[in-house]
C-alpha cells in the first residue's frame, strides 16, 4: 500500500468515526427531544380529558370516551386503583395496575415509562396520571365506591424514528459529498506529490550509481521543493568531492606507477593493501596478478624485509635494511619501512630503492685500493730489500753493488710510472684532463709513433709496417694525448707479440671519422677477457705484464682519452692468432 492510499484511508476512517459519533449523538438528542415532546403532549391531553366521563358506571359511555381519545392518536385506558380496567381504547391491550407508570401515578400522582410493545412492535411512550373521580350527579349511588382513578395514555414512537431518518439523510448526504470532494482534491494533490516523491526516489537511486545530474521538478512552493533543492546541492557537492578525490587518486597512482622505487602499504595483519608496479617487478612477481590483499609472507621470503615490516608495525620509526634479489644478476635494494596511522587502522609503508650501482662502485673502490696497495708493495719491498742488503755490507762488494743499485732504480722507475699513471687516471676521472683540441694530422701522428716503436721492434725481431691511404683528413684532437694512446697500443703490440711476428698500423676514414688500427700476430686475448682488459689493473697475465714494466692502467687511460675526443676504442682478438685494436676520432669539422 503506497503513501497515497495510506493517507487517504486514514482520512476516510477519521471522517467515518466523526460521522458515526455525530450520528449517534444527534440520534440520542433527537430521541430524547421526541420523548420529551411526546410526554408533554400526553400530559396536555390527560389534563384535557381527565374530567370525562363523569359517569363511571356507564361502561358503554366509558368505552366510547376512550375510543374518542384514541382518534387523536394516543391509546387511552382508565384503571381503578383496585385494578379494575374501566375503559380501554384498544380492547386487547393488557393494561394492568402493575405497569410501572401506573404504580408511579398511584404513589406520586404522575408516572412515565418507555417500553417496547409487542403488539405494536415498537417503543411506546406511556404516561399515567391519577386523580379522584368527581361524584356523578346522575348516579349518586357510586359515591361510596369512589376510589382513585388512573388515566393512562400511550403514544407509539414510530414517528420519532421516521423524523430522525428524514433529518439524518441530508446530513449523511452532505457528509458523503464533502468526503468525496475532499478525496478528489487530495487525490489530485497526492498524485502530483507522489509523482514528485517518486522522482526524488529515482534521483536517490541514480546517485547510488554515481549519476549526479540534478533532479528537475516544477516548483510547487512546499517542503518537497526544499528537499529537492537540498538533494541537488548534496549531489553537486558529492560530485565535486568525488571528482576531486578521483583526480587526486589518479594523480597519486600515476606517480606511484611511474616510480622506479617499489612502494607498498602493509596492513596491521601484514597483508598487502597497495603496491605499485615497481614493487612487483623487484620481487619478481610480474606474472602474479593481484597481490593486493595477500599476506606479505606469501609474496616474499626476504627475512630482512619481513623483519623491517614487523618493526615498523610495532611503531618503530624509519626502519632501514637491505635485501639482495635475483640469483643470475643479483640486485641490491635498500628497504625503508615506516609506520603509518590512517584513521583507526595501523599499517606500514615499505619503500624499496635500488642501490646495486652504489654497491658495485663501493666494491670497485675497495678493489682499487687493494690493487694499488698490491702494485706498490712489490717494488717497495724490492727497494727496501736491496737497500738493506747494500747497507748490510754489499756496498763493499764491488762485484754486486752496481747491480743492486740498478735494481733499486728499476723499481723506483716503476713506482714513478705507476704513480704517474694513477695521477693521470684520477685527473681524467675527476674531469680535470686538459685537452687542447686542434686539427691533428693522423699521418704525422702515426709516423712519429712508429718511428719510436721501430727502435724497439728491431731488437725483438718484429716487422712493423704502416699502411695509409693517400689522402687522410685531419682529426679534431689533442696531439699529445692521441700520441699517448697510439704509443700505448704499439707498446702492447710489441710486448705481446713473440719474435718473428708482424705489427701493422693502418688508418681509414669513414662516416666523418678516422679509424686507426694496430694489428699484431701476437698471443691474442681470450674472448671473455676482451672487455675486461680496459678495466683498471686488469691483466690477462699479470706476471708477464709486470715483468715487462706494465702497470695495467694503459688501456684504461687510453679508453678515457679516446672517449674525451668523442671516439671509441675497441678490440678484436683470437688467442694464438693476434689482436686488432681500433680507435676512432671525429674528423675536423
Ligand atoms: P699493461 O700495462 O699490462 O699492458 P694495459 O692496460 O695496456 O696494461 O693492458 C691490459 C692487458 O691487456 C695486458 O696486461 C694484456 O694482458 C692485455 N693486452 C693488451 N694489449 C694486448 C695485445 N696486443 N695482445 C695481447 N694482450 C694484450
Amino acid at each position: 500500500m503506497n503513501f497515497f492510499w495510506r493517507s487517504n484511508l486514514a482520512i476516510l476512517a477519521l471522517v467515518l468515526v466523526v460521522l458515526a459519533a455525530g450520528d449517534l449523538y444527534s440520534w440520542r438528542a433527537v430521541g430524547r427531544q421526541a420523548q420529551q415532546a411526546g410526554f408533554e403532549e400526553l400530559a396536555a391531553l390527560a389534563r384535557l380529558v381527565r374530567s370525562h366521563p363523569s359517569d363511571l358506571d356507564d361502561s358503554t359511555a366509558l368505552h366510547h370516551w376512550a375510543a374518542e381519545i384514541a382518534t387523536i392518536g394516543a391509546q387511552a385506558a382508565l384503571v381503578r386503583s383496585d385494578g379494575q380496567i374501566l375503559a380501554d381504547s384498544v380492547p386487547a391491550s393488557n393494561v394492568s395496575v402493575r405497569d410501572p407508570e401506573i404504580q408511579q401515578a398511584l404513589s406520586n400522582g404522575e408516572g412515565r415509562s418507555i417500553r417496547h410493545s409487542n403488539t405494536l412492535d415498537r417503543d411506546v411512550l406511556y404516561y399515567a396520571v391519577s386523580y379522584s373521580p368527581t361524584p356523578s350527579p346522575s348516579s349518586p349511588a357510586s359515591l361510596g365506591t369512589s376510589r382513585a382513578l388512573v388515566l393512562r395514555l400511550a403514544l407509539p414512537l414510530a414517528e420519532v424514528d421516521q423524523q430522525f431518518s428524514a433529518m439524518r439523510r441530508p446530513v449523511w448526504t452532505a457528509f458523503l459529498i464533502l468526503f468525496a470532494s475532499a478525496i478528489a482534491i487530495s487525490l489530485l494533490d497526492l498524485r502530483s506529490t507522489s509523482r514528485r516523491i517518486r522522482s526524488l526516489k529515482e534521483f536517490g537511486a541514480r546517485m547510488v550509481l554515481g549519476d549526479f545530474r540534478p533532479v528537475h521538478a516544477a516548483p510547487a512552493g512546499d517542503s518537497l521543493d526544499e528537499l529537492a533543492r537540498a538533494l541537488n546541492e548534496t549531489a553537486a557537492r558529492l560530485n565535486a568531492s568525488i571528482s576531486m578525490l578521483t583526480d587526486e587518486r589518479n594523480r597519486s597512482s600515476a606517480i606511484l606507477g611511474s616510480m622506479i622505487e617499489g612502494v607498498a602499504v602493509i596492513s596491521g595483519d601484514e597483508r598487502i593493501i597497495f603496491s605499485n608496479r615497481a614493487f612487483s617487478r623487484i620481487l619478481g612477481l610480474d606474472d602474479v596478478r593481484d597481490i593486493e590483499g595477500h599476506p606479505l609472507l606469501e609474496v616474499t621470503r626476504q627475512s630482512d624485509l619481513l623483519a623491517a615490516i614487523k618493526m615498523a608495525l610495532n611503531g618503530q620509526e624509519q626502519v632501514s635494511s637491505e635485501i639482495v634479489v635475483g640469483t643470475v644478476r643479483p640486485r641490491s635494494f635498500a628497504v625503508t619501512a615506516a609506520p603509518v596511522q590512517a584513521s583507526a587502522h595501523k599499517g606500514a609503508v615499505l619503500v624499496l630503492h635500488e642501490i646495486t650501482d652504489l654497491r658495485r662502485l663501493e666494491r670497485v673502490r675497495q678493489d682499487f685500493v687493494a690493487n694499488v696497495s698490491h702494485e706498490f708493495r712489490t717494488p717497495l719491498t724490492a727497494i727496501q730489500g736491496f737497500a738493506e742488503t747494500l747497507l748490510a755490507g754489499a756496498l763493499e762488494d764491488p762485484g754486486n753493488r752496481r747491480r743492486f743499485v740498478e735494481i733499486i732504480r728499476e723499481h723506483a722507475t716503476r713506482l714513478a710510472r705507476l704513480t704517474e699513471d694513477l695521477l693521470k687516471l684520477s685527473r681524467i676521472e675527476a674531469g680535470q684532463l686538459k685537452l687542447e683540441f686542434r686539427p691533428v694530422s693522423v699521418t704525422e701522428l702515426i709516423e712519429s709513433c712508429v718511428e719510436t716503436a721501430q727502435l724497439k721492434a728491431v731488437p725483438r725481431r718484429l716487422a712493423l709496417h704502416v699502411r695509409l691511404p693517400n689522402e687522410l683528413p685531419t682529426v679534431r684532437g689533442d696531439a699529445n694525448s692521441l700520441q699517448e694512446v697510439l704509443q700505448n697500443l704499439l707498446d702492447n703490440a710489441l710486448q705481446y707479440t713473440p719474435a718473428g711476428g708482424k705489427i701493422e698500423v693502418s688508418a681509414v676514414c669513414s662516416d666523418g671519422r678516422v679509424v686507426v688500427t694496430v694489428a699484431d700476430t701476437g698471443i691474442g686475448i681470450p674472448q671473455v677477457e676482451q672487455e675486461r682488459i680496459f678495466e683498471r689493473f686488469y691483466r690477462v697475465d699479470a706476471a708477464r705484464s709486470r715483468e715487462a714494466g706494465g702497470t695495467g692502467l694503459g688501456l684504461s687511460i687510453a679508453r678515457h682519452i679516446v672517449a674525451a675526443h668523442g671516439g671509441r676504442l675497441w678490440v678484436e682478438s683470437a688467442v694464438g692468432e693476434g689482436s686488432r685494436f681500433h680507435f676512432s676520432i671525429p674528423v675536423t669539422p
